[in-house]
């Protein structure tokens, strides 16, 4: 392809998804496909001879379109928001044509040096402590973006693994590390993000879930009694990774009471705050973070809940050095005369390469302002608010979770497997697409505000969708 088909297709292309944007409200939201369907549709060979840019274009619509959860439908309600937007999109056509590989800052400045500066710029909107801060002069900390909020959760285990093994280390310099590290124990809730079990067995290390209080919180003294018994059994405590916003519920970990004995413990106290940790630039919010100074690392993910495609999770660390120690291999064909001036992200995480993935963030803050985008998250907020006074004034269901922000937790009065039937059926029809979550048990059903442009006429077409669903299905038991 030339720069004159480039042009050309790229116009239509831009048309095609302008369209697909406008009209996807007469979509269904879920795809009527079953398992294999693209292998009947699709050669199950690559082509010998390149095609023609407009046959790809026309396999489009039958063939992908048609196998496609709609993430950006107004009646999608499921996970969390898969954050999407223009100035998001457009900047990530110009990140694909720079193609720039920024692992180190001599590889690309503007690359490295725009990534420091965003994630400033947010870590001030979501009221962080300086600590956190790359401009702060005074201190070492700093943020940068990772792939997912799952690689954050894992390399801040490495890190504070890395810092356990050097302390123990030096209480006994012969003792062999693989028995070390067999002592450490990390904590965090039930309702913690399945990332947590990924992230402990990849680093080998032991994690322990604690349960919650009535709320699905996690608490001080149920952390300080696990520390407590495990350290009595001659474990280390090493890590305690808190959810503010949990993905089952959107319950949030007490880290002013979890802090203090993190700190007392020399224990890394990691925040992990992917969805609700994006409404901290609303000052309403900000009682979530409570306790946030005594973090080590911090994480929310923008392609969640700041309008940023796919993706972009912002990581956080106090002290970078402390990140580093555990991640750095330096060989000479990465290094460059400016690494004692400038930061290297390389150093930050797992890949060497790293795309230019600030660009669509500074747009999207541009773009929107602080404002705009906190008008985006209040106004979720507000339809969850909404969607829940519905629920409540029903008799037939129940609430399941403190509605703070956009998610909402019900379920009909009754068994799990009504519920079940409920769920299922909505989703079948394609109308609405929402997912489960066991809480205490107790198979919940999961709204969440996604769409970027929600309005209160979704959350009344939803909750006719569902009473209407409830009524055929029969809501008591037979
Ligand atoms: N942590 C929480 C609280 C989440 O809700 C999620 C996903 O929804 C994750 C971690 C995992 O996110 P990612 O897909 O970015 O790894």
């Amino acid at each position: 392809m030339n720069a004159d088909e480039f042009r050309e297709q790229g116009k239509k292309m831009i048309d095609y998804v302008a369209k697909y944007l406008d009209t996807i409200g007469d979509r269904r939201v879920t795809p009527n496909v079953e398992p294999g369907y693209l292998k009947s549709l699709i050669p199950l060979e690559a082509p010998e001879i390149g095609e023609k840019f407009d046959d790809i274009m026309a396999d489009i619509e039958p063939k992908i379109m048609n196998g496609m959860v709609h993430w950006q439908h107004p009646r999608f309600h499921a996970y969390f928001p898969s954050g999407a937007s223009y100035p998001s999109i457009l900047a990530d056509i110009l990140g694909d044509v720079l193609g720039v590989i920024g692992f180190s800052w001599a590889s690309g400045p503007a690359c490295t040096e725009m990534e420091g500066i965003v994630l400033d710029w947010l870590g001030k909107m979501m009221g962080l402590p300086e600590t956190f801060l790359q401009s702060n002069e005074k201190g070492n900390g700093g943020g940068c973006i990772q792939t997912s909020a799952s690689e954050c959760v894992l390399v801040s285990i490495l890190a504070a693994r890395a810092l356990a093994i050097q302390k123990l280390k030096k209480q006994s310099p012969n003792a062999d590390e693989g028995v070390l590290l067999s002592k450490l124990m990390a904590y965090c809730s039930k309702e913690a993000h399945s990332c947590l079990e990924k992230g402990s067995m990849i680093a080998f290390t032991k994690l322990r879930i604690l349960d919650t209080d009535e709320n699905f919180c996690l608490r001080g003294e149920t952390v300080k009694k696990a520390m407590e018994e495990d350290i009595k059994n001659g474990l280390v405590p090493f890590f305690v990774s808190t959810t503010i916003g949990t993905t089952s519920c959107c319950s949030v970990d007490n880290i002013k009471e979890i802090g203090p004995i993190c700190e007392q413990n020399d224990v890394w106290l990691h925040v992990d705050a992917a969805y609700a940790g994006c409404a901290q630039i609303c000052d309403e919010f900000r009682w979530m973070f409570e306790g946030i100074e005594y973090a080590m690392s911090v994480n929310t993910n923008p392609n969640k809940w700041l309008l940023t495609n796919f993706d972009c999770s912002c990581f956080w660390v106090r002290d970078r050095f402390k990140l580093t120690q555990a991640l750095v291999v330096d060989p000479l064909y990465l290094q460059h005369s400016y690494s004692e001036r400038s930061v290297d992200y390389r150093h930050w995480g797992i890949p060497l390469s790293r795309r230019f993935r600030s660009l669509k963030l500074w747009f999207v803050i541009r773009i929107y302002g602080i404002e705009g985008l906190q008008n985006y998250i209040r106004n979720h907020v507000k339809l969850a608010k909404v969607f829940e006074g519905y629920v409540k004034a029903d008799d037939r269901f129940e609430i399941m979770n403190k509605v703070d922000m956009g998610l909402v937790c019900f379920r009909l009065k009754g068994s799990n497997g009504l519920n079940q039937k409920l769920l299922s059926t909505i989703n079948a029809s394609g109308k609405i697409h929402m997912v489960p979550a066991s809480l205490n048990d107790k198979y919940v059903i999961r709204f969440c505000v996604c769409s970027e442009t929600a309005t209160e006429d979704d959350m009344k077409f939803a909750w006719n969708v569902i009473t209407q669903t409830a009524g055929e299905i029969g809501t008591t038991e037979r």
